[in-house]
């Protein structure tokens, strides 16, 4: 699934790329997506230019100009920027022609994206609203989620995996963060210092701050979604040595997914 960080590296990529550029027509191949896709979204583009293209939690908002194209990748979508006529594959629902003769695609085996228009604020649309802070902004650091987790039972780990609590803190980066922070992700929220919560605020930055910093690092190809498994510490190495004490490293399941973490470095 795609995470925070690999729908910032496409933010940011489309940015440098689409800026500037207006939309002269909207391929619709599939429109039974998580939700369906508007049909009028081939009328209402074509003529506007792109702004600008913000995120929030693992949105991207295309500013058109009174007016916003939201996407969402769902668990197995990415957009890809091709040069000219390039035939559509399987999976290949929308395209998106810019004026300038490229194409931007829309390819979800699983059909669990979102593409729709919003007008108006569209932080206050239903989807956006009950988000979280940023994890990279200053609203979210340890004083808040010190306030956030008092008297919560709930594991630390699904704590911050939760996105109305901090946006797009996902399974890899939540069992990453856990272990720079020396935190064990099933301990209940409520228990963890003010100290602890915000070194966790600090390195849950970090690890998404290093994952973003890889990914521009490495754009090569045309597909704008990518894992950096070499960064990762813990996530999917249960049963391996931890790159801490050379204990092997505990796998259990939280919340249905996942949990990697290390005994004795972890408390
Ligand atoms: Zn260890």
């Amino acid at each position: 699934m795609p995470e925070l960080p690999e729908v910032e590296v496409t933010r940011r990529r489309l940015e440098r790329e689409l800026v500037g550029k207006s939309f002269k027509q909207v391929v619709l191949r599939v429109r039974q997506l998580r939700l369906p896709v508007p049909a009028e979204l081939a009328k209402i583009l074509p003529g506007r230019t792109v702004r600008g293209i913000d995120r929030r939690g693992k949105y991207l908002l295309f500013d058109c100009g009174s007016g916003w194209l939201l996407v969402h990748l769902g668990m197995t979508g990415f957009l890809r920027l091709l040069r000219g006529t390039s035939p559509p594959g399987k999976h290949d629902h929308l395209d998106f022609i810019f004026d300038d003769g490229r194409l931007l695609r829309f390819h979800d085996p699983r059909k669990f994206g979102i593409v729709a228009w919003l007008t108006g604020d569209p932080l206050q649309h239903p989807l956006l609203a009950e988000i979280g802070p940023e994890p990279l902004s200053g609203a979210f650091d340890g004083t808040y989620l010190f306030a956030t987790s008092r008297g919560r039972r709930v594991a630390v780990k699904q704590l911050i995996m939760n996105s109305g609590v901090v946006a797009g803190v996902g399974n890899i980066y939540a069992n990453e963060a856990l272990f720079r922070a020396r935190i064990r992700p099933d301990r209940a929220a409520g228990t963890m210092t003010l100290q602890e919560c915000t070194e966790l605020a600090v390195v849950i930055r970090e690890v998404l701050e290093d994952s973003i910093g890889e990914g521009d690092a490495c754009l090569v190809a045309e597909e704008t979604v990518a894992y950096y498994p070499q960064l990762f510490k813990v996530y999917g190495r249960g049963g391996k040595p931890c790159p801490g004490c050379g204990e092997l490293l505990d796998e259990i399941r939280l919340g249905g997914r996942s949990t990697v973490y290390c005994r004795t470095c972890q408390e």
